[in-house]
């Protein structure tokens, strides 16, 4: 009997608990062959210098049109991939694309592409951008990879060798969504970066008297006395940009200027980016 009353319990929890077992097993299986089938793209999006209002880099991000449920974002698949170990797969084929993509814009332009900390721990990272760099032709002077304060977490010495030797081959490294993390501080420190992004958040409410405006303000002394460029994300609005010019940010990021976009549309973003925001 309490066997029997065991497993109607169990039964009564079991239809909710596989449905989302299932709906997320099916994900997995699409992510697998997503590569195979072309779902994925990737889209640009620029980066313009805060003085000249000139498109400095456009940053790739990944976009995943799913066949039953259209356009899945990637802050939903990627940590999916994470767990189901497809990383290093969708993060190689991200790099070549990017490259490869980024070879047609004008060469004073640069492509920033974002790494999971999976990649460093996987595979051979270092032996794959110097692949899609040769593949591609690009020059490694034109690549920024970004990388978050979590990679910097775990396993940091076999990091920071793997990081120097990105950085010899000419490579920049970004810190992304800076402020968000545990210790940003104490990475800046072991850790020469090239470039620090300004996280969205501290973007958003950046008003003449918020806490924020400070923080900012503070993050950009730190980047000049680091000699590390500063790149505000999420800039979304007119009145944010001037105080961010003002402030000295050096770079801007966000649908003020443009939304990440497909590949065939970076002509037309230059253009109306040079027509619209130049100083
Ligand atoms: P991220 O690297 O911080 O990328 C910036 C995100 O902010 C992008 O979201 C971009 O579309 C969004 N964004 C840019 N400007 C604005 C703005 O003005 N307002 C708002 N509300 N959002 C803005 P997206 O494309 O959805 O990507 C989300 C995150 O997914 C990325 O954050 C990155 O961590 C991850 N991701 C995207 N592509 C890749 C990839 O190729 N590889 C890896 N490992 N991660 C990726
Ligand atoms: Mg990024
Ligand atoms: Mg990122
Ligand atoms: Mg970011």
């Amino acid at each position: 009997a309490a066997k029997a009353a065991g497993r109607g319990i169990y039964r009564f929890f079991e239809p909710e608990m596989s449905a989302r077992v299932q709906a997320r097993r099916r994900m997995e299986l699409g992510l697998r062959s997503a590569i195979a089938n072309e779902q994925f793209a990737v889209h640009y999006q620029p980066i313009v210098n805060a003085k000249t209002g000139a498109v400095v880099a456009f940053e790739a991000l990944i976009r995943w049109y799913h066949p039953e449920r259209g356009l899945v974002p990637p802050a939903e698949f990627i940590p999916l991939a994470e767990e189901a170990g497809l990383i290093p797969e969708i993060g190689l084929w991200i790099l070549k694309r990017a490259c490869r993509d980024a070879t047609a814009w004008p060469t004073g332009i640069r492509v920033a592409i974002n790494l999971s900390p999976l990649q460093f721990q996987y595979r051979n990272l270092v032996g794959d951008v110097e692949g899609a760099l040769r593949q591609s032709g690009l020059c490694a002077t034109r690549l920024d990879l970004e990388i978050t304060e979590s990679l910097l977490l775990q396993n940091s010495e076999v990091t920071l060798s793997i990081l120097h030797d990105l950085k010899a081959l000419g490579i920049s490294i970004s810190m992304d969504d800076f402020g968000t993390g545990y210790s940003s501080l104490s990475y800046l420190r072991r850790f020469p970066f090239d470039k620090i992004k300004i996280d969205r958040s501290f973007i958003s409410d950046i008003g003449e008297t918020s806490e924020s405006l400070a923080i900012v303000k503070a993050i950009i002394r730190l980047g000049e006395a680091l000699k590390m460029n500063i790149v505000a994300e999420g800039v979304e609005t007119i009145e944010q940009k001037s105080l961010l010019c003002r402030v000295g940010c050096q770079e801007l990021q966000g649908y003020l200027f443009s939304r990440p976009q497909p590949a065939d549309s970076i002509e037309a973003v230059l253009q109306r980016i040079s027509f619209d925001h130049a100083a």
